[in-house]
């Protein structure tokens, strides 16, 4: 391909351009050796340009593994260097043509393979980031880096010129009103100008009132970005916001005997598998985490339903509802019962609707709903813009810094710090040619299933319980499916406890139980023989560690009976209570473990006040399904969470099992 000369002169920097990288014909023959001072390098050809001194080359320069800049060099890269990667890089020089070389192959490894015998390949694009991304905050301090007034004030909206009356109101027009750079740009240079005429405080404030402005403008105006754009809402504090209004609101209403009733049902609730302990959501409302306040609202429904008398709700604010919830549409208006303002109240944290309206008008809060939509356009994903995996180190943080005085608290958090993130770069495979003697051990400790799970996140993700060796009965049980390890079962069953739960203790001949478990090691574990050993040893708990296909540690399960689970039986997802857990010896001398299982089937009821499905556990006798399974089915940790449909004979802590029926809890998620 021919091309003419470009030209690269002072004042007018046009020059000829290759087009974008993947496409360039320059591509591959084109990349040249080139002959610098401090030795050959490789680079490829962008542009012919004329200078004043002469025709030269615009050479886009490819590293070398070993010219990578230290946070990037891991022993991974350096092997791939050996075997002749090259990084491309964004920094170009101009060459003289005399010091050409020549041409040498280098394979794009996204393009078509040009040839086999190519000499270097380049996987890898090096980029220098010099630009302001995007700056997540909290409400506050997020207005506060965009220059605009805080959102309590007049015009407290980084995003629009919202006034304070307006802030719910669906009629106010964001477009119109919004905020743009440049129109905010020179409001903040007349704000510098009427600062450095030494004008009076009180023209300074009327103006900023006037244009909902910070009188300090923010620190990051010094960078090239948009200040109303960059700064979207978080999304998380705006929902986990509206969870702490509405728990302030329903706490303040309750009596004191209302309160215990709801704690005590709180510390009872059969609560979704791997959440650790929730603090007291009544004394320590005030410092919750917005995570908890997630959490909180996925069963705060049933655990109202439970606890929630309207002889629990303070005189004064029960008329006052029952005042505010009169139903006018009728001819004769008709005030509603106690009992009708309790299941308001529960419908109000299932759908968090508008009991509460006085308290949810115009607050910011709800106003930065609209900016949603566009943040979305904006970002698309909330990976980047959510504040939910800062909020966790901060937790962690804050963690490790438990007793705060005499100390200087700075220094600690960065050591901290430093040591995460030293730990973070070794397990990742970094390498630092100032301490050779770290190798490959480090990463040897991250093969470790405990282990892995510490070092490869940046926070823990679900709490790692200390385990109590007293309560290990049984160790010595294998799997037939090799991605299942580390079994060990806990809290052995008492011959009293397996007459009380009904359980046999040895398989007899023709019974359904020993039927069952030769279906389980004829379908699952392909074992089909007449059973030797005819003991089954019963257990409250097993855990184990479930690998991937290829051997990586996927997840630890912990299982209790009692705990209903979730199973793939090819397309349908099914769910099931665990009736017991047992270990079996097989013919070969093996022990086996095994669950026992009774399906849940759904039933045509919807609870009308929780809106939640209820299941029914399958009667004893129903042998349509198999029930008895080895742990292997269980091959995930548990994505749902099933909360007994209480009647009147259950208790906080006791449940009369009798009554089989399951609400399916259809406000849980797994979080981040
Ligand atoms: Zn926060
Ligand atoms: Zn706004
Ligand atoms: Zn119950």
């Amino acid at each position: 391909m021919y091309f003419g000369p470009g030209i690269e002169a002072d004042i007018k920097s046009e020059f000829w351009h290759g087009d974008i990288w993947q496409e360039s014909p320059l591509f591959g023959q084109s990349s040249i050796q080139i002959n610098q001072d401090k030795g050959t390098r490789i680079g490829r050809i962008i542009a012919i340009v004329s200078t004043p001194n002469g025709t030269k080359l615009k050479i886009q320069l490819l590293y070398y593994g070993t010219e990578l800049p230290g946070n990037f060099t891991s022993s991974l890269r350096i092997k791939r260097a050996q075997n002749g990667e090259l990084w491309l890089s964004e920094i170009s020089v101009l060459i003289d043509l005399q010091n050409v070389i020549g041409p040498v192959d280098v394979w794009l490894r996204d393009t078509p393979k040009l040839s086999d015998n190519y000499q270097f390949c380049i996987r890898e694009i090096l980029y220098s980031h010099e630009a302001l991304g995007v700056v997540t905050a909290d409400l506050p301090q997020g207005n506060d880096l965009a220059s605009t007034k805080r959102h309590g004030g007049n015009k407290g909206c980084r995003s629009c010129l919202v006034p304070k009356e307006q802030l719910t109101d669906s009629s106010f027009d964001i477009k119109l009103n919004a905020r743009y750079h440049h129109i905010t740009d020179e409001k903040i240079e007349e704000l510098n100008t009427l600062v450095q005429e030494s004008a009076s405080q009180k023209t300074i404030s009327k103006y900023c009132t006037k244009h909902g402005l910070r009188k300090h403008p923010s620190i990051l105006d010094q960078l090239t970005w948009n200040r109303h754009l960059q700064v979207p809402q978080d999304a998380y504090h705006a929902v986990a916001g509206k969870i702490q209004r509405l728990m302030e609101c329903t706490f303040s209403i309750l009596k004191p005997d209302g309160e215990v009733a709801f704690i005590n049902y709180w510390k009872n609730l059969e609560t979704p598998a791997g959440w650790y302990k929730l603090p007291n959501p009544i004394k320590h409302r005030n410092s919750f985490m917005f995570s908890d306040c997630l959490r909180l609202a996925m069963i705060m429904p049933f655990l109202l339903q439970r606890s929630l008398k309207a002889l629990h709700i303070k005189d004064l604010e029960l008329t006052s509802l029952q005042k505010r919830l009169v139903d006018s549409t009728k001819s004769r208006p008709k005030m509603p019962s106690p009992i009708q303002i309790v299941n308001a109240i529960i419908s109000c944290w299932v759908t968090i609707a508008k009991l509460f309206s006085d308290n949810f008008e115009n607050l910011p809060n709800l106003h930065i709903n609209k900016h949603h939509v566009q943040n979305a356009r904006n970002f698309g994903t909330l990976v980047n813009t959510a504040v939910a995996v800062k909020e966790m180190m901060h937790k962690i943080f804050k963690g490790s810094v438990p007793k705060m005085n005499q100390k200087n608290i700075e220094l600690d958090l960065i050591r901290h710090h430093n040591t995460l993130q030293t730990i973070r770069y070794l397990t990742d495979g970094g390498v630092d040619n100032r301490f050779p003697c770290i190798k490959q051990g480090f990463q040897k400790l991250t093969i470790d299933p405990l282990l892995h799970s510490i070092l490869s996140d940046w926070y823990m993700t679900q709490i790692i319980q200390k385990e109590d060796i007293t309560d290990i009965s049984n160790t010595n049980v294998v799997s037939c499916d090799s991605r299942v390890t580390n079994i060990k079962l806990y809290k052995k069953l008492s011959k009293i406890e397996i007459q009380q739960y009904n359980l046999p203790v040895r398989l007899d001949e023709n019974s359904q139980f020993a039927h069952d478990i030769l279906i389980a090691y004829d379908i699952y574990m392909q074992k089909k023989a007449a059973l030797i050993y005819r003991r089954v040893e019963f257990y409250n708990q097993i855990k184990y560690t479930l690998l991937d296909d290829d051997g990586r540690f996927n997840s630890h399960l912990n299982l209790h009976v009692g705990d209903i689970v979730q199973i793939q039986e090819e397309e349908n997802l099914s769910y099931a209570k665990i009736r017991a857990l047992f270990t079996h010896k097989y013919n070969n001398g093996l022990v086996y473990a095994f669950i026992w299982i009774n399906w849940l089937r759904k039933t045509s009821t919807t609870d009308p006040i929780i809106q939640c499905p209820i299941y029914e556990v399958q009667t004893a006798e129903n042998t349509r399904w198999y029930r008895v399974y080895p742990i292997s089915l269980i091959d995930n940790l548990p994505k749902v969470h099933f909360v007994h449909c209480c009647c009147s004979t259950c208790t906080a802590n006791s449940h009369d099992l009798s009554n089989n029926h399951y609400f399916k809890n259809e406000f849980y998620y797994v979080e981040i």
